[in-house]
């Protein structure tokens, strides 16, 4: 199969277990996942299920204890960190609970980042994160900085930075845990929008409402996939 027809997503078998010492805890127990391209799919689970554990190992920023992770066509179970590092900037957008932008660098300084670390040149990197800016409706923005912006426009600029670098999957974890119920309807519309113009996203999240905002639902409990179901048209806001 070639990459292009392979899923973004195929877990199969994975298991992960933190060696603390004294006991070792078993996060996840076997997981499988097919995730193909421009789904939007929401995982959802209770404190402790594994949902970190979880999104560390689909955004190659954690291996498998055991099991096989392929991430668009490319078989990322045993990367070193060298290579996991390179897989993650080209590969996937990361949207956070804390938003996670550099403070003293303007909106388009920081959704340009993405690029920088592509090796993209200053006017191109400048130019793609404007445009990656006006996507998120934001173009009148991008002098600012984050302190300057409200927590719904703060998570449009990490959408954006997200984007910049046009990845096979944007993962997001817990992206509407610090806004308030407007914000977090707004930002759920903007990944609506992503979704119907063709992209991949996968939410993390503990919150039922977020989950319902997505086209399939994976609810983990105690390490392990247990339910894997498609929402009804009309479910969503
Ligand atoms: P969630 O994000 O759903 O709350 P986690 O993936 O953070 O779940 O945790 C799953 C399980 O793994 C929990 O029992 C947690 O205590 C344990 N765990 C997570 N990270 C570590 C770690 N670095 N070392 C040891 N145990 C961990
Ligand atoms: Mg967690």
């Amino acid at each position: 199969m070639s990459p292009d027809q392979a899923p973004v997503i195929a877990l199969a078998g994975v298991r992960k277990t933190y060696d603390t010492g004294a006991i070792a805890v078993e996060a996840l127990r076997g997981v499988d996942i097919r995730i193909e391209h421009g789904e939007y799919v929401a995982v959802i689970g209770p404190s402790g299920s594994g949902k970190s554990t979880l999104m560390h190992i689909l955004g190659c920023l954690d291996v498998p204890t055991e099991g096989h992770y392929e991430l668009a066509g490319r078989d990322v179970s045993d990367l070193d960190e060298v290579d996991l590092a390179g897989i993650r900037n080209a590969e996937i957008g990361f949207v956070f609970q804390q938003f996670n932008l550099l403070p003293d660098m303007t909106a388009v300084r920081n959704v340009a980042l993405p690029l920088v670390y592509a090796g993209i040149g200053a006017a191109e990197r400048e130019q793609r994160a404007r445009r990656a800016l006006e996507r998120v409706g934001l173009a009148d923005r991008g002098d600012h900085r984050p302190g300057e912006l409200s927590g719904g426009q703060q998570q449009r600029v990490a959408v954006a930075r997200a984007l910049v670098t046009e990845p096979s999957l944007i993962l997001a974890d817990e992206p509407t845990g610090n806004l308030d119920s407007r914000s977090s309807a707004d930002v759920l519309g903007l990944f609506r929008e992503l979704h119907e113009t063709g992209r991949t996203l996968v939410l993390i999240t503990h919150d039922q409402e977020v989950a319902d905002a997505a086209d399939r639902v994976l609810s983990i409990y105690d390490g392990a996939i247990r339910d894997d179901r498609r929402n009804a048209v009309g479910v969503r806001a």
